[in-house]
């Protein structure tokens, strides 16, 4: 009977993973389309210093509005963007689109000082990266250390030589390096002393118990710790209550980025929450 349920089991579990891989296939079809069919756009979620309203960047963070699914995160197909290759013109596509956003806000004199994008381990070693990032500031205007690209440690377990080079070619440009949901990646800490990084991210696994979990608490604050003798920046993820706020400044880091402050917005409701903050500040100046 045991191995009849286990047959029966494998049958439906086959039929579901055929199911799935149909449903990767008519997605990454569909993907081909999506930049030319405009179905792609950015979010924004401010990154704030010490108080809601001190907007110190934004970060842009794509998505797919479909068709027929109803808007997709990033989760459900950049994985299949970077296996398939089409990461690198939907990357290029972020990060124009991403400038020339963060230079409307300028015009209307609202920008926060700068403008973070996603750049993933496909995009990072591709070898248009830096003609592209060169590329982008020549054309919309966006100054080079207003811009921020966040990388994730991944991009330090391959080629570590090569790696170097990139972020030492970034750097020279004059943009920003964050590394992205720090603390989870498998490369050593070694690669700190040399790499060109301005930011570290504490990735939000470490802050969503950071208030009650005594070892998340320890694996925060020594991330803090280690950012300051490095001289990097340090911004929590994920910051959801007040409570994890709390335990945030209390240990030193008083950047951060959350629901707590707003959910990504679409680029209309983003410039409210900017105009709101200007409001505010000018409100607490006067
Ligand atoms: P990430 O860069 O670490 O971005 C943070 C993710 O956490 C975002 O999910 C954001 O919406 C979410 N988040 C922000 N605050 C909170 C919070 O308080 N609580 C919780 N539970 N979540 C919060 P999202 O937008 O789904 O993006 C997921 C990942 O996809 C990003 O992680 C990034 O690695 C990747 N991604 C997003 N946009 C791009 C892009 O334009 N290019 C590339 N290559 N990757 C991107
Ligand atoms: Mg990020
Ligand atoms: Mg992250
Ligand atoms: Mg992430």
């Amino acid at each position: 009977h045991a191995k009849h349920m286990g047959d029966r089991r494998f049958v439906a579990y086959s039929e579901d993973m055929a199911q799935r891989s149909i449903e990767m296939m008519n997605l990454e079809n569909d993907l081909r389309h999506a930049l030319n069919r405009n179905e792609l756009e950015l979010h924004y979620q401010p990154k704030v210093a010490g108080s809601r309203h001190h907007v110190v960047g934004v970060e842009a963070l794509i998505r797919w509005r479909h068709p027929r699914r109803g808007l997709v995160g990033p989760g459900e197909f950049v994985p299949l963007a970077e296996d398939s290759g089409l990461i690198i013109p939907i990357g290029r596509w972020t990060l124009a689109t991403a400038c020339e956003q963060y230079m409307r806000w300028r015009a209307q004199g609202i920008a926060p000082p700068s403008i973070s994008v996603n750049v993933s381990m496909r995009q990072f070693t591709d070898s248009s990266l830096l003609e592209s990032v060169r590329e982008v500031l020549d054309r919309t205007g966006v100054p080079a250390g207003c811009l921020d690209l966040e990388i994730t440690e991944s991009v330090m377990t391959g080629d570590v030589e090569r790696a170097v080079a990139t972020l030492n070619a970034l750097k020279a440009l004059g943009v920003t390096l964050s590394i992205d949901d720090f603390g989870t990646g498998y490369s050593s800490l070694n690669y700190l002393k040399t790499f060109p990084i301005d930011t570290l991210k504490i990735d939000q696994t470490f802050v969503r118990d950071v208030s009650h979990d005594t070892k998340d608490a320890a694996i925060v604050t020594t991330i803090v710790t280690l950012a300051r003798n490095l001289g990097f920046n340090v911004v929590a993820e994920g910051v959801e209550s007040q409570e994890q706020l709390d335990f945030l400044l209390a240990s030193d880091c008083g950047l951060f980025q959350g629901y707590f402050v707003s959910r990504p917005l679409a680029a209309a409701d983003f410039t409210l929450f900017l105009q709101t903050c200007q409001t505010d500040r000018q409100h607490a100046q006067a």
